[in-house]
């Protein structure tokens, strides 16, 4: 599947447009997935419908398309069958579209410096972003963090981290994929 873009009306206060980027934050994954209820299912995860009773921040309408994108591409990843997938690996495309979904959001705010603190804390709020992921991104050592479950010692068998976290000068195979959200290594400096 390939992503399309969504066009939007170029803003004149911006260096370019912020969708621009938005084809590789929103790379097509592969198809077959299962549902995993933390990302996507439960109501009070998912971002919330837009109502009135939500003021929207300034910047909003600009963002929004590109949220909106994410947003339908977990829920396809959700419902798509797992065929000849192993189980954990149905579940990939929802972590990597999540973890896009929280870098745009990042990267707009702290790296481009193109929306104002007000909508990227509306972001956090709504869901749009995980605040707990990007928190660790601000730490030394792991900005390129995958998800959260990859540092969480009890789900691992061996010593406290995942394969994923191993620097690639420090491991034996050059090539892994860890089996909590398909990650090939976010370890600083890889
Ligand atoms: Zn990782
Ligand atoms: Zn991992």
């Amino acid at each position: 599947m390939i992503y399309q873009k969504t066009h939007i009306k170029p803003n004149p206060n911006l260096k370019r447009g912020f969708n621009d980027d938005a084809g590789s934050y929103l790379s097509s994954s592969s198809s077959n997935s299962l549902v995993l209820r933390q990302l996507v299912s439960p109501k009070k995860k998912m971002p919330k419908v837009k109502t009135n009773r939500i003021k929207y921040p300034e910047g909003w309408e600009l963002i929004e398309p590109t949220l909106r994108e994410f947003e339908a591409k977990m829920r396809e990843a959700e419902v798509d069958t797992h065929d000849g997938k192993r189980k954990c690996e149905a579940l990939w495309p929802i972590f990597k579209l999540s973890h896009q979904r929280s870098r745009y959001v990042y990267d707009l705010y702290y790296r481009r410096e193109e929306i104002s603190k007000e909508l990227y804390e509306f972001c956090l709020d709504q869901n749009y972003a995980d605040r707990n992921l990007i928190a660790k991104w601000k730490k030394s050592g792991y900005e390129r963090l995958c998800c959260l479950r990859c540092i969480q010692p009890r789900d691992h068998n061996y010593g406290t981290t995942c394969v994923c976290r191993v620097p690639k000068h420090l491991r034996e195979e050059k090539v892994v994929e860890c089996v909590h959200c398909g990650c090939q290594g976010c370890a600083s400096g890889d």
